[in-house]
């Protein structure tokens, strides 16, 4: 049985899309593999998965026993670096990544309860110095109370300015927000930056609109993450009368992509 979706996102999650065995950042190139193979009755549990990267997924699953080459990896030894790596992403959840290039701070967001309305800047970096990102930054919810589109996102800071020309229609949809379910149930939003360029800083003010009343004076908090960037822009395209540009979200969502289509009204 391959793993449930639940157990997948959470070991993506707990691993923050890192590989256990190298640490790199993966992305959607990550395999849930598991650490005692279904052939050999492995459950498909949490206990069971680890998150690698294809290069070390290849190593550890392409092991040859007729040839041997080098040391095997043992189910033991993985589960002990897996365990390592799940502790340091649990101890440090606000540290960027080593050699991610990509981050955000923080990643966690109070809004504040029935008395006070708080307002928080939220950053995303590109460390690069070559490539522009297309970023989305997943912003769940710890609140009965608020729903996604209830989360104020005002742009702060950065390049809003980015056109792109398909034909003869011009258009901009460098920034937006996608609200939805995620594989696990839970109500999110995306903040989407489809160009996030080398060596740069996006800036948000985030805070809940004030028409959203809450109950209860307990905290409502945001839990914020990459959860996923590709050196790539969106696709774009353009038809007798229209152009559109693509989006592909990140794998875990129930959605193959988003397309924005723009008629064209002028020559
Ligand atoms: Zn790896």
């Amino acid at each position: 049985m391959p793993f449930p979706h639940t157990v997948k996102e959470e070991a993506l999650v707990r691993s923050r899309r890192c590989c256990c065995l190298c640490n790199e950042f993966a992305g959607i190139y990550t395999n849930v593999h598991h650490i005692i193979p279904e052939s050999q009755n492995g459950a498909s549990t949490i206990d069971n998965a680890i998150v690698l990267c294809l290069r070390c997924h290849g190593e550890v699953g392409h092991y040859n026993n007729e040839h041997p080459v080098g040391n095997k990896y043992s189910a033991s030894e993985l589960t002990k670096r897996r365990d390592a790596w799940w502790t340091w992403c649990e101890d440090n959840p606000a540290v960027p990544l080593p050699k991610n290039p990509v981050s955000v701070s923080p990643s966690r967001i109070d809004l504040g309860n029935d008395e006070w309305l708080t307002k928080s800047l939220l950053h995303i970096y590109n460390k690069e110095d070559r490539f522009y990102y297309q970023v989305w930054v997943k912003i769940g919810i710890e609140s009965e109370e608020i729903q996604p589109e209830q989360i104020s996102i005002d742009f702060v800071r950065g390049h809003d300015d980015l056109k792109l020309r398909a034909g003869f229609v011009e258009m901009s949809a460098s920034i937006f927000r996608v609200c939805c379910v995620d594989g696990a149930g839970k109500k999110v939003a995306f903040l989407v930056i489809n160009s996030l360029e080398p060596h740069s800083i996006y800036t948000f003010e985030i805070s809940r609109l004030p028409s959203c009343k809450l109950s209860s004076t307990k905290a409502h908090k945001l839990q914020i993450a990459i959860s996923s960037f590709r050196d790539e822009p969106a696709g774009s395209g353009e038809g007798a009368n229209e152009a559109f540009l693509t989006f592909i979200p990140p794998e875990n969502l129930q959605m193959t992509a988003i397309s924005l289509v723009m008629r064209r009204t002028t020559k």
